[in-house]
């Protein structure tokens, strides 16, 4: 796996994937679904691990720095928050970012706003999230959460965002900047965002954590997971962005899929496939 970028265009925008690590997980995680069939799709057991590349992107062009997401930072061990480190070798200063535009706020996403000390790895930028996902994490209090893990996850928000509090932009569907449009996809958060970019007649879509484990649900995209705050309204803003994709025959990327994380959506034989570049 590249350590470092790798670079599309889109119109008139560069689009460079970087990783922020690799994060270990297992098929216990799933939800909603028959786990003895999980193991027989993906061919593993229930605790064999099981690894997530996260990614980051970087969009640049008219005027615009903007990262897409911010990895882990230092709180999800030593395999993850290894984005400022990869920006910086590929030259990236870390000042020079001017937007952080948010897909949602989990931690392997928004942790890494900030470093082991609180204070701010991108300083000049402006964070910018859906207005439905900083009401659910951060504006509501932590005795609200529903459980140990929500609760976790309003904490550390709380803590990633405090420095951005004065140009932290709250942001509904539509065009944000040129190009740039923001689309509530929610289910795996209540306001997990999508970012398009579209120009020159080409476009991506970021689409966040529609997909978790490609292996298994793209063949099952029923499976949903013990992180989406709604498993079923997941299932359903995957289905239709993997609809969306296709007939769109637009380019996806992915936090969570095989870094560089981009591919086209494609659908045969009643399952769904993503072909790489
Ligand atoms: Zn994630």
């Amino acid at each position: 796996m590249a350590a470092n970028g790798h670079k599309l265009t889109i119109g008139d925008y560069t689009v460079t994937a970087f990783s922020d690590g690799v994060f270990q997980t297992n098929l216990d995680v799933t939800v909603g679904v028959d786990k003895e069939m999980t193991q027989r799709v993906a061919g593993k057991s229930l605790t064999e691990p099981v690894y997530i590349d996260v990614n980051a992107f970087l969009v640049e062009g008219r005027g615009v720095r903007a990262l897409v997401d911010a990895g882990s930072g230092e709180t999800m061990g030593p395999a993850l928050g290894k984005l400022p480190e990869n920006l910086r070798a590929a030259g990236v200063a870390l000042d020079s970012i001017s937007h952080v535009l948010l897909t949602h706020l989990h931690p392997d996403h928004s942790n890494g706003l900030i470093d082991g000390a609180g204070d701010p790895w991108f300083p000049n930028a402006e964070l910018v999230l859906q207005e439905t996902e900083i009401k659910f994490w951060f504006d509501r209090d932590i005795s609200q959460a529903a459980h140990a893990r929500q609760r976790a996850n309003m904490v550390n928000a709380k803590k990633s965002l405090a420095p951005y509090a004065k140009r932290t932009t709250r942001i509904n569907d539509g065009e944000f900047l040129p190009g740039i449009h923001a689309m509530m996809s929610p289910g795996h958060t209540p306001g997990h965002n999508t970012w398009t970019i579209e120009s020159g007649g080409q476009s991506l879509i970021i689409w966040g954590d529609t997909i978790h484990m490609a292996f298994l649900q793209l063949l099952r995209p029923e499976v949903a997971f013990v992180f989406d705050t709604d498993p079923a309204m997941a299932v359903a803003s995957r289905m239709k962005l993997l609809d969306r994709a296709r007939a769109d025959h637009a380019r996806v990327a992915g936090m969570h899929l095989d870094f560089p994380g981009y591919g086209f959506v494609g659908h045969r034989d009643n399952r769904w496939f993503i072909d790489p570049d």
